[in-house]
């Protein structure tokens, strides 16, 4: 497969913005930087961001054991998936291809990119059907979205199937990985040089507790990581998070911790939705939620609002009728959760 080929002519022919900080980089102590327009007068903020957030991206590098040239860096995930849209997906001829019940953001941004959305739902275990996404697929499908683990139903797709439809799919494959960190599947992005249509996303919002800085992961092969390069905006990671990212991910033990604590209190959650009566199932999660069905979705949810609990509605999505999906909290909070449930 030739990637050329799937970029569209527009990007093909950018010169992208050069920016003062991409055309010098040198040691910041030793230089005297006038080319920028910035105050010189330093309060921590007033230098303009590395474009290439090369301190983040080699300590991401160490950790996902993934070289630097494969990563890109967003503000979140959903503006590497927009890069990922402007990059591949002509307006008003292209469309892609989503598996619901799933995240909500694919089909919003295929709509602001004016790109025409196909769906293939998944099947009652809620896996991929395989053979049907492949047979829908036409000549202007740029991407396909497989989100594993699943945001709402909370399970990874079979390795199996998803190596079919890298393989056989004739456009870009996205593996959103969002909550990969709470299962025990490996990354996709491990199997980059195997795969030259691969791209996939992790974030630092999940497991990593960092949500409020809004960075997004990009893993592919050089080739794409440079054309989305050249459309991202020259300073999208901003010095803040930046800044804020790297002494988090030095202290990468903690988040291991918090991960193994939220694992176990998954498990109790879990065990204890199973005995609340008007909850008829729960289904596996490898992620930091779990997803349920209960007998009225819709009031089971309002009184929790009464209660001051906020979980989530899933039960418009299809095959989530009347499911709830409840995130993993601290000890204490999944306690008022269950004392709550079993007083409603
Ligand atoms: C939460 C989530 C993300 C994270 O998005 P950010 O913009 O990085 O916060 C991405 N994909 C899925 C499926 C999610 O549930």
């Amino acid at each position: 497969m030739n990637i050329q080929d799937l970029i569209r002519p527009t990007i093909k022919a950018l010169k992208p913005y050069s920016s003062a900080r991409d055309e010098f980089q040198g040691n910041s102590d030793a230089m005297v930087f006038l080319d920028a327009n910035e105050n010189p007068f330093e309060n921590g903020v007033n230098r303009y961001p590395d474009p290439q957030q090369r301190t983040v991206k080699s300590l991401l590098s160490k950790i996902k054991e993934i070289p630097q040239e494969n990563i890109l860096l967003g503000n979140g995930s959903d503006e590497v998936l927009d890069l990922i849209f402007r990059a591949f997906c002509e307006p008003n001829q292209d469309n892609i291809i989503t598996l619901p019940p799933t995240y909500g953001m694919y089909s919003v941004l295929a709509n602001i990119n004016a790109i025409a959305i196909k769906s293939v739902q998944l099947d009652d275990r809620f896996q991929p059907k395989v053979d049907a996404i492949l047979k829908i697929a036409d000549s202007n499908s740029k991407l396909l979205f497989l989100c594993s683990p699943n945001n709402p139903t909370g399970n990874s797709f079979e390795a199996k199937s998803i190596e079919r439809l890298i393989k056989e799919f004739k456009g870009i494959v996205v593996i959103d990985e969002a909550y990969i960190d709470f299962s025990n599947e490996e990354s996709w992005a491990s199997r980059l040089n195997e795969f030259p249509n691969l791209i996939v996303t992790q974030t630092l919002s999940k497991a990593y507790g960092m949500a409020g800085i809004r960075l997004g992961i990009c893993y592919a092969s050089s080739e794409i990581i440079s054309v989305l390069n050249r459309i991202k905006p020259p300073y999208n990671v901003n010095e803040l998070t930046q800044q804020k990212a790297i002494s988090q991910l030095e202290k990468n033990e903690i988040t291991k911790q918090q991960v193994s604590n939220i694992l176990k209190e998954r498990n109790v959650l879990v065990s204890k939705l199973k005995d609340v009566n008007y909850i008829s199932k729960v289904y596996p999660s490898d992620a930091n939620f779990v997803l349920a069905k209960v007998d009225d979705a819709t009031k089971r949810y309002n009184q929790l609002i009464e209660k001051g609990i906020v979980i989530r509605n899933r039960t418009t999505q299809p095959r989530c009728e009347n499911c709830l999906r409840f995130t993993i909290g601290t000890s204490e909070e999944n306690k008022i959760l269950i004392d709550t449930l079993n007083s409603i």
